[in-house]
């Protein structure tokens, strides 16, 4: 389907296959895809490797803002698709540890990181043709963001389905954990005073705890021909 230069902003909690469905979604309207949550991740794993953030998560606010001056956190177009990388080190997979989830939030709460965070994420969307995932995408980012979308489902089923794909990863996780990490994350994520994530006046709601990948798409697939007139 041939869609205009647009912005479309996907926003909701934490593990509701908001990438997996971007990721779609920017093959079939050949739209660039960015990840904005791998940006906070980049800088949580890049601030934890400095010893920046203490065992009980206290967080060194001189020694980020400083490490920011100098942080070479980018997407890099690889064979296999765009991964996140420091330098000239790939993250991708260590940006997705539970250890980084455990400590995200609360660095992604601090102001000066998403000022940082926000002007990189629009000096790559220049230009427009663009989804991006992420919390804050369509009401701070992008509010002008000509489709935006939030996405939620319960919170049993985004841990399970992020326990899956864990395991599936080799790794060993326990549910209870996973669950309370998406607990917490949803909690400090809607309460922080800087960009809460909250659902744009006028953004679709999707709630896919019952939908299948296929059924998002169609859903997508509706919208975008029902808002933007295209007869296909
Ligand atoms: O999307 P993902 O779960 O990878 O994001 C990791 C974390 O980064 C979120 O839990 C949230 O705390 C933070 N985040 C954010 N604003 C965004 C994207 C992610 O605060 N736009």
């Amino acid at each position: 389907m041939t869609i205009p230069d647009i912005i479309i902003a996907v926003d909701g909690h934490s593990s509701t296959g908001k990438s997996t469905f971007a990721k779609l979604a920017s093959k079939e309207f050949n739209l660039l895809y960015l990840d904005s949550g791998a940006m906070y991740r980049g800088v949580t794993l890049a601030a934890m490797e400095l010893g920046l953030i203490g065992p009980e998560g206290e967080l060194d606010l001189d020694g980020i803002r400083t490490l920011l001056e100098t942080l070479d956190l980018k997407f890099v177009s690889t064979p296999e698709g765009s991964r996140t990388f420091i330098g000239d080190r790939c993250v991708e997979s260590e940006i997705r540890t539970l250890a980084v989830s455990n400590n995200v939030s609360p660095v992604s709460a601090i102001g000066f990181v998403r000022a940082w965070v926000d002007e990189r994420l629009r000096a790559m969307s220049r230009g427009g043709r663009v989804i991006m995932d992420g919390r804050d995408i369509g009401t701070t980012v992008f509010p002008n963001a000509e489709l935006k979308i939030f996405m939620t489902a319960e919170a049993r089923i985004r841990a399970q389905r992020r326990f899956d794909e864990m395991v599936s990863k080799g790794e060993n996780p326990v549910f209870e954990d996973v669950l309370k990490n998406i607990e917490e994350r949803d909690y400090i994520d809607s309460h922080r005073e800087v960009s809460p994530l909250r659902r744009a006046d006028d953004a679709y709601v999707m709630d896919n705890s019952d939908m299948t990948l296929h059924e998002e798409t169609v859903w997508l697939r509706g919208l975008v021909q029902g808002k933007f007139g295209i007869l296909e």
